[in-house]
This record gives C-alpha cells, sequence and structure tokens, in this order.
C-alpha cells in the first residue's frame, strides 16, 4: 500500500486503449516522494507548509486536472490556498459550473431550471485539512489526496474527474509550519515529538480556529466562508480531524442528538447516506474500527464549528476524527469497544498503528465521500436546491416549527387541563396520545409562528456594531436587504439605510440561528440523572451577545428594500463631524473607544462625562483632523455640545495580559480585540509575576478564565509548568514563558500589586483571586448538606455555555455605557453572594446580578431558579487598588460584543 505509484502502474495498462491522451497528460505528475524525500504517512515524518506550498504549484504547472487558487492572507501572512479538481474538461468551464453551484444552493430560480441545471451541473465536494495542526493526519492527507487525484487514472478516478469538482482546501497554512518545523527539528526520528509546542498553532486563538465559523473574526475563516458560502457553495464538505475515542480509529458520520431543530431533514438523512458509503468502504477494505452516533461525543447542535456551520446552510458537511501521527501509536485495549454494536460494527483490535495506515484510512473515506457524489451528482446538486427552496417557502407563509419549549407548551396544556375537573372535552383522541386540542393550542397559536423577518434600524447608538453582525450573515452567504428611504412598519418608522433579513431564503437555517433563541432540549443520561454536556455550546444568538438592536416580525412585511449582492460586505456608515465647542462620542457604541484610543495615541486630550461615560473631546481645529480620520475608519457616530459636561479625564494604562506557555486561546481572543479596538497589550507570564515590583510596570493586569487556581487546590493555574527534564528541550528564547500561576509565589505578588493602587481584572474561573484575598465574597451556588455548603450537583443545577441576561449597574464608572440588562455568555460560570459587611462598608460593590428566577435568553440552564440574586460581577477595594471580577465570559470568542465595554473601562486610569 505504500507505493503511490501502484496506482499509475495499475491504471496505465487499462487506459492506455482508452485515454491514450490521459495518459500522457498524467506521467509527469511529480510523487510525494520526489518532491519531499518522503511518501506522506512514512513514519516520523512531516511536510511543513513551504514545501506543501512548492509541491502544490508543481501539481498546478504538472497536471491540466488542476487549479491552485489563492484564497487569502493568513493571520501570519501566508497565503492560503485550495486546490480545485476536475477533468481537464470541466476545468475549462470551471466557472460556468461553479455558477450553476451557486444557483442551486441559493434556491432563486425555478424548479425546472433547477432540475435541468442538476443534469448539467457537476456536484462539488469540498475536502479540507490541517486545521488543527496537531491532528497531523488531517493535514497530511490533502498533499496525497491532492497528488492521487492529480496522477491517478483508474475508472473510479476518471468518473469522479468526470462528474464531480473536488476542492481540496487548506485550513490553516501558519499551523502547518509551526507544528511541523518543531517536530522535524530532531534529527534523531525517535526523538520527535508533538508535545511542548510553545505557542498556538493559530496566531490568536489555536483550536478556537474551529469555533469562528458564523462571527468569521479571523482572516483564515473569512477566506473558508468566502468559498464555502459565496463562491463555490459545495452540496458536500468533508471537514478532517484527530482523534477518534479510544480504541478505535476513526468517529464519523451520522452523529449522536441532539440535532438542530432548524435542520431540513434532507440535509440528516444526507449525512446518513454519507456516512454509510464512508463506513461500508471502510469495511469492504478490511479496515475496521469506525464508529458512529453514539460511538463519540460529536453532535450536529452546534453552530460556528467549519462542519457544523455548513449545516445551517443546506450543506451536508462531514466529519472525521482519526487517529494516528508520524509517531508510531498502540491503539489501547478498551474491552467494551470489542462488542459489535450499531455504533461500531466493526470494532479494531489493538495493535501497533502507523502513520500511513490512518493516510490509507482518510483516502478511503475520501473516495467514499466523491464517488458517493460522482454517480448522484444530479441527486446532489438538486437536493441541495430542494432545502433551500424548503427553506424560501417556509419564510413565505406562516409556519409553525417544533422546538423543545414548544413540546413543553403542548404538556403544559395537557396538564392544565388535566388539573381541571372536566376531563370529558370532545377533544379527538390520537391512539394513546393527549387529544389533538393540545397541539392546536400551540400550531393555532399566532405567537409561535416563526419570524419572516427581522429589521435593524439604522438609528441605533452602536451602529457600527450592528454592521459588523451584517458582514458575519453576508460571509456566509446570507441575503441582506437595505432600506432606501424611510419607511414603516406595523406602524413603526424607520430610517433610510436600516436593514432588513428576511427569512424567505436558502439559509434560513442560518438567519433564524443567528437571531432566534436556542431552545436547547433538557438532555440527561435518564430520568433524573446527570445531564449530558452539549458538545460545545447550547446557546449562543449572536444578535444577543452584540446587542443588536433589532425588530421581529411574524407578519410579512415590505418596504422600499434593495437586494444586496451575494457576498457583498457592508461599508462603515458616512457619518459627518458636526459643530459645536466640544465633540460627543457615546459611551454605548464600541467603536467610540476606537476612536477614543486613536485621539490619545495622537496626544490629544480626551475626558469622559461623569454622567454616563461618553468621550468629550475639545473641538478645536487640530483635534478635528485627526478625528475626522479615525471617524471616517469606523463610521462611529459623533455629535457636539457647545457646554462643557462634567468630566474626568482618561489616560491609557499600561496593560499587561496574561498567557502561557503553548498560549491561550481565551487570552488570544482579548490580544485579538485589543488590536481591533487600539488597546495596547503587553503579554505577561508567570515567572514575570513572580518576580514582583509589578506597579512599576503596568497599571492594569488581565486574567482570562483558567489562569487562576482555586484555593483548595494548590499547584497551579492552567498553563505548562515545565520542570527540569521538559524545560531543557524547550528553545532558550521561549523560556520565559513557561511556569504557572502559585499560591506561594504570584499571589502574594498580585496582592502587593493591587494594595499598591494595581487594577486586576479577572475573568471566569480566575475569579478565583477573590478567595485567596479573603474577600468578603462566597459561592452562590450551594446547598447546606449536613450543614456543610457543597456546589449544588449538576442533576439540579447545570448551565453550560449559553445567553443569560443580567442586571446591570449603569450608574458605576465601570458599567458604563452599558443597558440596565446585559445579554452575557456564561458556560459554568462563578457567581457569587457578597456578604453584607464588605457591601456595607464598601470594599465590594456588585456591578452585575440575576434578579429573576428565569434569565436564560438562549441555550440551556437546568435549575435557573439558583441563580435569582446571584452576583456575577463585582468591584473590590484591595488596599489603594482594585479588583474587577467579572464571571461570565465578557470577551468570548471575540463574538460578545455587548460586554466588551466592560472589559474595555477598566483599561484606562
Ligand atoms: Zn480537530
Amino acid at each position: 500500500m505504500k507505493q503511490p505509484n501502484r496506482y499509475l502502474s495499475l491504471c496505465f495498462m487499462f487506459l492506455i486503449v482508452a485515454f491514450p491522451a490521459r495518459i500522457m497528460a498524467q506521467s509527469d505528475i511529480p510523487t510525494p516522494k520526489s518532491h519531499f524525500g518522503f511518501n506522506i504517512g512514512d513514519d516520523y515524518q512531516l511536510a511543513n507548509f513551504t514545501q506543501t506550498e512548492a509541491y502544490f504549484k508543481k501539481l498546478d504547472a504538472a497536471s491540466d486536472r488542476v487549479k491552485l487558487v489563492d484564497i487569502g492572507k493568513t493571520e501570519e501572512g501566508r497565503t492560503q490556498y485550495m486546490l480545485v479538481v476536475s477533468s481537464p474538461e470541466n476545468m475549462r468551464k470551471m466557472d460556468h459550473y461553479r455558477q450553476i453551484s451557486q444557483k442551486m444552493a441559493r434556491a432563486e430560480i425555478s424548479e425546472e431550471e433547477a432540475k435541468s441545471l442538476s443534469k448539467e451541473g457537476k456536484a462539488v465536494v469540498w475536502i479540507d485539512g490541517g486545521l488543527h495542526s496537531t491532528e497531523t493526519v488531517a493535514m497530511q492527507q490533502l498533499i496525497e489526496m491532492a497528488y492521487q487525484l492529480a496522477s491517478r487514472n483508474d475508472e473510479e478516478t476518471l468518473n469522479i474527474l468526470d462528474k464531480t469538482f473536488v476542492l481540496l482546501v487548506h485550513a490553516n497554512p501558519d499551523g502547518q509550519e509551526l507544528v511541523s518545523n518543531w517536530y522535524m527539528r530532531e534529527s534523531d526520528p525517535e526523538k520527535r515529538s508533538l508535545s511542548g509546542i510553545p505557542t498556538m498553532y493559530h496566531k490568536y486563538i489555536g483550536h478556537d480556529n474551529n469555533r469562528d465559523f458564523f462571527m468569521l473574526n479571523m482572516k483564515e475563516s473569512q477566506n473558508i466562508a468566502r468559498q464555502l458560502f459565496v463562491e463555490w457553495i459545495p452540496q458536500i464538505m468533508y471537514n478532517h480531524h484527530q482523534t477518534a475515542p479510544a480504541g478505535a480509529v476513526v468517529a464519523g458520520a451520522p452523529y449522536r442528538d441532539p440535532h438542530n431543530y432548524v435542520f431540513d431533514p434532507i440535509l440528516m438523512t444526507s449525512l446518513d447516506a454519507l456516512g454509510a458509503a464512508m463506513h461500508t468502504r471502510l469495511n469492504s477494505e478490511g479496515k475496521p474500527g469506525y464508529t458512529q452516533r453514539g460511538g463519540s461525543v460529536f453532535s450536529t447542535w452546534y453552530n460556528g464549528g467549519l462542519r457544523t456551520t455548513t449545516y445551517f446552510h443546506n450543506i451536508a458537511g462531514l466529519l472525521t476524527e482519526t487517529i494516528g501521527g508520524p509517531t508510531p501509536y498502540q491503539i489501547p485495549l478498551v474491552p467494551s469497544r470489542l462488542l459489535p454494536n450499531g455504533d461500531t460494527p466493526n470494532p479494531v483490535l489493538p495493535q501497533i498503528w502507523h502513520f500511513r495506515q490512518s493516510i490509507d484510512y482518510s483516502v478511503s473515506m475520501n473516495y467514499a465521500v466523491m464517488d458517493f457524489a460522482a454517480r448522484n451528482s444530479d441527486k446532489v446538486l438538486y437536493n441541495i436546491y430542494r432545502m433551500g427552496l424548503n427553506s424560501v417557502e417556509k419564510g413565505s407563509q406562516d409556519n409553525w416549527s417544533f422546538s423543545p419549549s414548544k413540546i413543553e407548551a403542548i404538556n403544559q396544556s395537557y396538564q392544565n387541563a388535566q388539573a381541571s375537573t372536566d376531563q370529558q372535552g370532545p377533544g379527538q383522541r390520537f391512539g394513546r396520545g393527549m387529544p389533538l386540542e393540545h397541539l392546536e393550542s400551540v400550531l393555532n397559536n399566532p405567537e409561535y409562528r416563526d419570524p419572516r423577518g427581522y429589521i435593524i434600524p439604522a438609528d441605533q447608538v452602536d451602529f457600527t456594531t450592528a454592521i459588523k453582525f451584517l458582514n458575519s450573515l453576508i460571509r456566509t452567504g446570507v441575503v441582506v436587504h437595505k432600506a432606501t428611504s424611510d419607511f414603516t412598519v406595523a406602524g413603526k418608522s424607520y430610517p433610510s439605510g436600516s436593514y432588513i433579513v428576511k427569512t424567505d431564503q436558502a439559509f434560513r437555517p442560518h438567519v433564524l440561528d443567528m437571531f432566534e433563541p436556542q431552545d436547547h432540549p433538557n438532555d440527561f443520561q435518564y430520568a433524573g440523572g446527570p445531564p449530558i454536556p452539549p458538545y460545545d455550546a447550547a446557546g449562543w444568538t449572536p444578535a444577543f451577545l452584540m446587542n443588536v438592536k433589532f425588530d421581529r416580525y411574524q407578519d410579512d412585511f415590505t418596504g422600499p428594500f434593495e437586494k444586496l449582492a451575494h457576498g457583498q460586505l457592508l461599508s462603515v456608515p458616512e457619518t459627518q463631524l458636526p459643530s459645536g465647542r466640544y465633540y460627543v462620542l457615546s459611551a454605548h457604541a464600541n467603536d467610540s473607544y476606537v476612536v477614543a484610543n486613536g485621539l490619545m495615541k495622537a496626544g490629544i486630550s480626551v475626558q469622559r462625562a461623569t454622567s454616563n461615560g461618553d468621550f468629550i473631546v475639545d473641538a478645536n481645529s487640530r483635534n478635528r483632523n485627526v478625528l475626522a480620520d479615525l471617524v471616517k475608519q469606523t463610521g462611529v457616530k459623533v455629535t457636539a455640545t457647545n457646554n462643557r459636561p462634567s468630566t474626568i479625564p482618561v489616560k491609557a494604562s499600561r496593560i499587561a495580559l496574561w498567557d502561557t506557555y503553548g498560549g491561550s486561546m481565551p487570552s488570544g481572543w482579548i490580544r485579538w480585540i485589543g488590536e481591533q479596538y487600539g488597546f495596547d497589550m503587553q503579554l505577561i507570564f508567570a515567572p514575570e509575576i513572580d518576580n514582583g515590583g509589578l506597579n512599576d510596570k503596568y497599571d492594569v493586569i488581565v486574567f482570562v478564565g483558567g489562569a487562576i487556581p482555586g484555593v483548595s487546590q494548590g499547584g497551579g493555574g492552567g498553563g505548562f509548568g515545565g520542570g527540569g527534564q521538559q524545560m531543557a528541550n524547550i528553545p532558550a528564547e521561549h523560556q520565559f514563558r513557561v511556569g504557572r500561576i502559585t499560591e506561594e509565589r504570584s499571589i502574594p505578588a498580585l496582592k502587593e500589586f493591587l494594595e499598591k493602587g494595581g487594577k486586576i481584572v479577572t475573568i471566569g474561573s480566575s475569579a478565583n483571586l477573590a478567595f485567596h484575598l479573603d474577600l468578603p465574597v462566597r459561592n452562590a451556588l450551594v446547598e447546606l448538606v449536613n450543614g456543610r455548603e457543597v456546589p449544588l450537583p449538576n442533576e439540579k443545577y447545570y448551565t453550560p455555555g449559553s445567553v443569560l441576561r443580567t442586571k446591570t449597574d449603569i450608574n458605576h464608572l465601570a458599567n458604563w455605557g452599558m443597558d440596565e440588562y446585559t445579554d452575557i455568555y456564561f458556560a459554568r460560570s462563578p457567581v457569587f453572594k457578597l456578604t453584607a459587611g464588605g457591601v456595607a462598608n464598601g470594599t465590594i460593590k456588585p456591578l452585575m446580578w440575576f434578579d429573576t428566577e428565569t434569565p436564560l435568553r438562549s441555550g440551556w440552564s437546568w435549575g435557573q431558579s439558583y441563580l435569582k440574586d446571584g452576583v456575577n460581577a463585582f468591584e473590590a477595594q484591595v488596599g489603594q487598588g482594585k479588583l474587577y471580577v467579572f464571571g461570565p465570559e465578557i470577551t468570548f470568542r471575540a463574538q460578545a460584543h455587548g460586554t466588551f465595554k466592560l472589559l474595555f473601562n477598566q483599561l484606562y486610569k
């Protein structure tokens, strides 16, 4: 199996009769070995990006089946590539077939035309690799696939080339370079290892690069989304990952529940069909160890992964998680995995596993998917159209869809009826179910209709953040309309320039998901038992987390609306500087902070109004010029006043942001946010903290979740501790990163920093610092058992990643620019009780708290009433300094724009 030329020689005999011209065309394809010096999948060998890029260029030059497309730059400035592969005949009409693919997915054509185009068109299959760079199989298989598709001449390959376009997409060039070079830096192959990589394999966000696909903050995500949702819109996409659960080789489609109720059923059954094609091919080739559905943790609930976002666009997204790597690996003995069952019909025996086996599995599964697409090209093209049309139809009429809370409403209706005395009503019985009138209590209730569209008014105070939200939709191919003049809907007036997103479009599932709450089911291992954690977040509604003001309509509406071209990004609004003696920038608008920071960097004095935190700037001619530039870049609205409000001056702080060896994702997100909003931050690592003297260098230190260990935990917080043997293996230039925050050395240094007037901001679990400092706060999520406070068990209270609404003290300086109620991203986040003494003597001030028993806005919060009266953010005076504790993830994945200000406000002097 290890000779790539095998295919060439075998097929040569077959093809010499039928396709002599192709033989000539494909004979000069360079093998991986001729280029890299090793076969893809040889033990202890990894190709880096520089080598891969050069190889892709050779394939492009040598093969008329292959076109190398530059899809944009990476965050580190490399070129990100996609290889388009099809038959030479098809390649000559590539744009024509690409447009057919677009038309089918957008479903803006008649059914007749769709049927005809489904016959004329070619199925488009997306295969990517290398998103998570330490998952080396995923990247290296992409190289092997490119070679095999360019060189093979067997009947199956030729049919695939004839009937499909295959898009081979490099998902993370920067990471491949980092990881491969790290592994290969040891000359002795046996010493090569993927452990101990000093930084993340994405410049800012590491593994979270697979959590960015509805928000699309990162360049790589944007490049990929452009091809995936605007340019090509493949019917099938295959996203390679690593690794399988212990005792298996591959975890793949179909996946476990819950699946998201907004999906088209054709999508779910397409995953069954494709999963079966991959799984059956492995079995027929004698490749055991595939597990599906309950055999792994992967579900189809979450939006935001590279694979999962495709579901909300009617694309059959496949994920496999495959074991293996360049260093041989022992498949462990897991007895429960050895018994064949529906999830794992063909178990694998424990054995030493080599890299090439994983490459071969990947090639087999890729071929299964491509072969499926080739054999069913017309059907997969028609089905994406059908799913799009179903969406258009659902969005064009009153439609009632079911979600867990609507099922609960039916049950509630029945229980209410049971409770009343008259049980002999006229309700019609169906089998042994409930009387049908309880269904009608939901289905005939206009309040339960699906929305027909949303209006985003142009006169909202943080309009440029709303534009960012709209651009994230447009980047995934959602159709947006713009009002060309003022208009009125249901008695409410809207200004010209407002935006409209309607649900009568092909990507309706994505539209609903961006605006509506995610209504997660109560998912338990058994009745009364522990909850089953969602694979990632349970709720994320970006319109809530970004604090976008919008109106939701369940009746159709029209107006002077202009449809914007697919994928055409909105530019920032054009605004004019007004006249007056003082310029005013609203504290409610996030981009006001960009402008304020730009002004300060230009040496201009900036004040904040003591009443509400608005930024105030003298309107002299110099300031006017600098301000005009900044306003042009951001689109932020400026007002003016002639009466100087009461103000305090603000100055840029010297900001330190905690990070650690190997890189912290939440820290990386803040590093990126800091760059976007003009806050200069220095990274700080545990050894520097332990050395003390922090007040000389910094005014404020920011700790993300995972940095500060719990009091009783001992040891250290997140990060890589090092240790003698490991330290010796770390290059000198990275050694300053090594170490953890410890109770013995770091906490006293932080305490000293606070007492001498420093400011510390903690997010998420780093609230632990408050307990180390013995502040008068306690965990609120506890119960009394035998007279002792213990954390509430998951059976009673459980809130995985979800959106909750919290009351906010808008008069506190820390909360300037916030609304009275704030939607926060909450993921098993800490919640506090403040002791009365601390509040009374003014050392502790609550900033945000839950004032209701039903704070859940989107996602899942089991036992949410326990949150009532819990404080989720507070300010504490410590000596001369201040500690700001935020339990929720206020900067979550650079999605929670609505709470960025809670960080920004603490970053000024
Ligand atoms: Zn992965």
